[in-house]
């Protein structure tokens, strides 16, 4: 299996349709750390230092066999490449849904691994013009993969191109304009398009009726984000304690990506505090020193659920208003924070807005509103 390189969009780890010089990154002392990266640790988007950092590749894994959780999903695609290969057409296209950094574009080069093809790799804002999509369509290999992240970006011309390519591999390509336009078809080599979102919902429906397989990606639990922050311990040859890489698995937010992340910077820390072993202990004052708190919340999550509590008597709210309250962009509030604190049982979406659990309220020190009128009727 390949990475091939597609025209300026294809780019291996987090780089997704992102222009990158190829010069390696240089480690700095954890002094300088400023406070956006600090608070940049529990984002599960690539940050720029992992779509620089060609050393991210070795942390992915290659093969189903070293992918760790996601059980169903891999027997869904398991017994799929196996009917494929036995048949030797392309496999069926794919969309892949969920939260950034719980393992999309990882399944997606898994895939051509397995298939023995190539996978191209781009994201849909930089396939802005119909030239960009026709320049990869042509040059796909019988059977290779074409991943597009945040397919739901794509722009309209992009998507209408796709249909055809889509489900009989031809392009209509309009020549001309005017009276003499003349729409001229392209065989396409049979390919496998896998989209990857974190919206589902903003995909439009002729789109989403065009994928064979569409799956949800889910969060990992403790156990697995420990495994996997093990694996990656090994990768980077740093010694971590069992306990150590289960404490930084709590904290990880069920998402790999985070979990890769905080073990780099307690790493560090371990580094230059403790002659590099990760001890429960260091990794404790580590990620206390970064503000990630014992169930993965940082300032922003707690600042949210404050909002809440503070402001609304703990909801139902809209998210406009908690927003504008918080000064946060509603659609990072409910695409980045939102699933973690609905996951974890700390918020709900009801019809009549957002509203902050008995369980939140007890995290953040105060008393929910049920147990106050508890306390009434127990002193009476
Ligand atoms: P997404 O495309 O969903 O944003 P990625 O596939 O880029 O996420 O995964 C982010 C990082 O997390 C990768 O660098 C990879 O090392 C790690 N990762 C993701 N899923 C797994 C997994 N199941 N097992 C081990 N590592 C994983």
């Amino acid at each position: 299996m390949a990475i091939v390189s597609s025209q300026e969009s294809s780019k291996p780890e987090g780089s997704k349709g992102q222009s990158h010089s190829q010069t390696a990154p240089v480690a700095r002392p954890l002094s300088q750390a400023n406070s956006q990266e600090v608070a940049s640790l529990l984002q599960p988007v690539a940050v720029d230092e992992e779509r620089l950092e060609k050393s991210d590749d070795k942390l992915r894994p290659q093969r189903f066999h070293d992918y760790i959780g996601q059980r169903e999903l891999k027997e869904v695609l398991n017994i799929a490449i196996q009917a494929t290969k036995s048949r030797q057409e392309a496999l069926d296209h794919l969309l892949l849904y969920g939260p950034p950094g719980l393992g999309k574009t990882t399944i997606s080069l898994i895939l051509a691994a397995e298939l023995g093809v190539n996978c191209k790799v781009t994201s849909a804002p930089a396939l802005e013009r119909p030239r960009d999509i026709v320049g990869l369509l042509v040059n796909l290999q019988p059977r290779d993969i074409l991943f597009i992240d945040e397919i739901h970006r794509l722009s309209r011309m992009t998507e209408e191109l796709l249909y055809p390519a889509m489900e009989d591999f031809r392009l209509d390509i309009t020549i001309g304009k005017g009276q003499s336009a003349r729409i001229r078809s392209l065989a396409l080599q049979p390919f496998t398009l896998v989209g990857a979102t974190t919206r589902v919902g903003a995909l439009t429906s002729p789109l989403r009726d065009r994928f064979g397989f569409v799956q949800r990606l889910r969060f990992y639990e403790p156990e697995e984000l420990g495994r996997i922050v093990w694996r990656t311990a090994e990768i980077l040859k740093t010694q971590i304690t069992q306990e150590a890489a289960e404490e930084v698995a709590r904290r990880a937010r069920g998402t790999p990506r985070i979990a890769n992340r905080l073990l780099k910077r307690v790493r560090d820390y371990a580094e230059v505090k403790a002659r590099g072993e990760i001890t429960q202990r260091i990794a404790k004052e580590a990620l206390e020193l970064f503000n990630v708190d014992p169930c993965g919340l940082d300032w922003t999550d707690r600042r949210l659920l404050t909002v809440m509590i503070e402001h609304y008597n703990g909801g139902p709210v809209g998210l406009d208003a908690i927003a504008a309250a918080t000064g946060e962009d509603a659609q990072t509030i409910e695409e980045v924070y939102e699933p973690y604190l609905m996951q974890i049982g700390y918020l709900n979406r009801t019809p009549r807005g957002r509203v902050a659990t008995p369980a939140a309220w007890r995290h953040l020190g105060y008393q929910p509103p049920d147990e106050q009128l508890g306390l009434l009727v127990d002193s009476t």
